[in-house]
């Protein structure tokens, strides 16, 4: 059995932290560790033994992407009582004062619209309004949603439409410029939602000091990194591995590829950083230590309604 990671993003406690798409409690993280229980190592015995090919039984570690608040708020505690450690993958921008958009961007849904279907309508009929509407249309005409991100199927049409839309038409900087003039138009205060978003330094030191692995995500969390620059992908690297270190006093020898995206040019420069261990962000049979694969949280919880939990991959 090939080694895994779980990972996990979003979780929700009926206050600060909401339910947006995706997100659970801590119930909810509970059970799905009582139902890998057997399997799930702290995370440096993970590493020395992945390190070593010596997890052969297929033992998983736990994972955390994108430094978020709610995990440190909802998923830690759950963590601690159980005496488990994980690896925490922050992207550090909001170390820096740069808060990811696209983060703010899904708050702002989860806040001001009752599901995310009807966020994609208001989308939808924004959009309509500007001055990208024939690029889009345009754009549109060869979207194929039983082609587009096939390899996550827990993706909805809508879901897909929206990521096509955001990645392949706009791009990062006109999908800012819809999404900002959107936001302009609700009671919707970023500048707050960042205060909820984000661990601190001072949480991701604590995480390293009681034990916890804390790796690279990239800087500013780019949706398609290998799509930049090849200067601007190692700047990513190399600013993200400066706050980590700079924060946890170690330098990162570990990381998850932002949005699973990597390439043969990136993962030579990670090997001459000094990078062992990396994560891909959906499951296939890759062996290799730097394409560890990992089950989204969001299937696993799927399969624990059904009755495959034991199997695994
Ligand atoms: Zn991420």
């Amino acid at each position: 059995m090939i080694p895994i990671g779980l990972m996990f993003h979003h979780f929700r406690d009926g206050g600060r932290h909401l339910a947006g798409q995706g997100a659970i409690s801590a119930d909810q993280f509970d059970a799905l560790l009582d139902a890998y229980a057997d399997r799930i190592l702290c995370a440096r015995e993970w590493r020395e033994r992945r390190l070593r090919g010596d997890l052969t039984s297929g033992e998983i570690c736990l994972t955390f992407d994108d430094g978020l608040l709610c995990q440190y708020d909802v998923a830690l505690p759950v963590l601690q009582a159980r005496g488990l450690t994980a690896f925490w993958f922050p992207y550090t921008g909001p170390l820096a004062g740069a808060p990811d958009r696209l983060e703010i961007y899904r708050y702002f849904r989860t806040l001001c619209f009752p599901d995310v279907d009807a966020f994609y309508a208001a989308f939808d009929g924004f959009w309509n309004g500007t001055r990208w509407r024939r690029r889009i249309l345009k754009g549109l005409s060869d979207f194929n949603p039983g082609n587009y991100l096939s390899e996550y199927p827990f993706y909805s049409e809508g879901d897909r439409k929206f990521r096509f839309i955001r990645d392949r038409i706009l791009g990062r900087e006109a999908f800012a410029e819809v999404m900002d003039s959107l936001i302009d138009t609700y009671p919707f205060d970023p500048a707050q939602a960042r205060r909820n978003l984000w661990m601190d330094r001072r949480q991701l030191r604590a995480l390293h000091e009681d034990g916890h692995i804390v790796g690279l995500h990239s800087h500013t969390h780019p949706t398609r990194i290998t799509d930049q620059p090849f200067d601007e992908q190692k700047w990513e690297i190399d600013t993200n591995a400066e706050w980590l270190e700079k924060t946890t006093g170690d330098a990162p020898d570990c990381i998850a590829y932002p949005c699973g995206d990597y390439d043969g040019r990136l993962l030579a420069y990670l090997d001459a950083r000094g990078i062992r261990i990396g994560f891909q962000s959906r499951l296939n049979d890759a062996s290799d230590p730097m394409e560890v694969p990992r089950l989204d949280h969001v299937l696993a919880m799927d399969s624990l309604n059904e009755t495959s939990i034991a199997k695994g991959p």
